[in-house]
């Protein structure tokens, strides 16, 4: 890569599933990469293999505290992602996703850099209408169990805005809709990675409720091109924009396919669902495949593949 091509870029939670797959294109592309992570759900096993790359670097952090780097571009994708972590400190993860944002606004304001935030689907809570498009506000519960997630996500919707607005800032707002992949971690308790690991263990498959409940879900290399094209998209194009993939299923027919893929014996059981978990959830990506002309790529079955196949050698 020219030098001049060359950008310095930091990524917060960059030891985690969609950080660690975003730095390693990141080193590929020949960019000097900073991964910032306090390793509470990610793991240096992640970024294991760009350790040794003179372009990579990592710095152990907690976004919670300010940082003063001379970067050009940040994606902040701290914050853990998974209810199981994000409501292992409910008020860490508020913390997280608010003062994190406002450390990376903060910087980027000094540094004049360009900061994109992993917001999510979430904003939109329990949606009332369907499939959900970006001038959707949302209806979110403030004070139940996932309240700590959503609303610290819709705080930071408003502050990136707010820092735009009021100091320039130049910032990038993208709605991540349901991700897996290779490196979610094995139980966190998500239901790609539980049912595939359960298939694998020939362990029971735990479908919450009756399993009617839908989500639409976007493998992790699709997902990674399209935030790497919102950054590297105009700049009077900030979003908010939804990045997922629109086709839904519900997750009876997730955990059927995965039985079929992995061709385990395992059993279908059934468990309480989970206090406000969403019944339907589909992105609308009209706005992405407009403005950024991207689109998933990967099919279910093929990306559902290769995450077995990545569980079973992390398996062993
Ligand atoms: P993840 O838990 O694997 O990664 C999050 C990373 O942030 C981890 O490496 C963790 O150690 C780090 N982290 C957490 N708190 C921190 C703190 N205070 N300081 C520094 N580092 C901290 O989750 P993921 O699936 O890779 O998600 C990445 C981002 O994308 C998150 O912001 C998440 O909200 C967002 N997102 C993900 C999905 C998905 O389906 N994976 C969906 C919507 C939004
Ligand atoms: N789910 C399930 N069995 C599991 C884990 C999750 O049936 O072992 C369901 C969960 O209730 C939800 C859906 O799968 O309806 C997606 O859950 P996940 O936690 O992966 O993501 P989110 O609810 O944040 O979309």
């Amino acid at each position: 890569m020219k030098y001049h091509a060359r950008k310095r870029i930091l990524v917060t939670g960059g030891a985690g599933f969609l950080g660690s797959h975003l730095c390693e294109r990141l080193v590929e592309e020949g960019h000097d990469v900073i991964c910032l992570d306090n390793f509470f759900t990610g793991t240096k096993q992640n970024i294991a293999h760009l350790l040794g790359r003179a372009n990579f670097e990592v710095i152990r952090h907690d976004l919670v505290q300010p940082i003063f780097l001379e970067v050009d571009e940040i994606y902040n994708l701290a914050c853990p992602a998974s209810p199981i972590h994000y409501q292992h400190n409910p008020v860490k993860t508020i913390k997280t996703s608010v003062m994190g944002a406002i450390h990376m606004l903060g910087l980027a304001k000094r540094v004049k850099a360009k900061v994109l935030q992993a917001s999510t689907s979430e904003v939109y809570g329990n949606p009332t209408v369907h499939p959900q498009k970006e001038d959707y506000w949302g209806n979110v519960n403030t004070i139940g169990p996932r309240s700590c997630y959503d609303e610290g996500k819709r705080c930071a919707e408003t502050l990136f805005f707010d820092y735009h607005r009021q100091n320039g800032v130049n910032i990038r707002v993208a709605r991540i809709f349901n991700t897996y992949g290779p490196r979610m971690h094995p139980n966190d308790g998500r239901v790609v990675s539980n049912f595939i690991v359960q298939a694998l263990k020939n362990d029971p498959i735990t479908v919450y409720g009756d399993g009617s409940q839908t989500r639409s879900f976007c493998f992790v290399d699709d997902m990674i091109e399209g935030l790497m094209r919102f950054m590297q998209g105009p700049d009077d194009f900030v979003g908010p924009v939804n990045l997922g993939n629109p086709a839904e299923f519900t997750i009876l027919e997730l955990a059927e396919e995965v039985l079929k893929i992995t061709g385990a014996s395992s059993e279908i059981v059934f468990k309480p669902l989970p206090q406000d978990d969403p019944v339907q959830r589909q992105p609308d990506i009209g706005l992405a495949e407009a403005k950024l002309g991207w689109e998933p790529k990967v099919p279910l079955r093929e990306g559902i593949e290769k995450t077995v196949q990545y569980f079973r050698e992390f398996l062993g």
